[in-house]
């Protein structure tokens, strides 16, 4: 008759370890320019990294 307490501590544990691959798994941004990996800033309304961006300034 305790089968729901043991499903809830798998389930926490199930829980605990997507939430952990979900972070793991948040795809990065990419510069729509060059395709390369962008760093999140507080900034990050820009869309290109760095050196597009100053490409984009000349
Ligand atoms: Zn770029």
């Amino acid at each position: 008759m305790d089968r729901k307490n043991n499903k809830t501590k798998e389930e926490i544990f199930m829980q605990m370890k997507k939430s952990i691959e979900f972070f793991n798994n948040i795809p990065a941004k990419h510069c729509p320019e060059c395709g390369d990996h962008i760093i999140e800033q507080a900034e990050s309304y820009l869309m290109e990294c760095d050196r597009c961006l100053s490409k984009r300034e000349d």
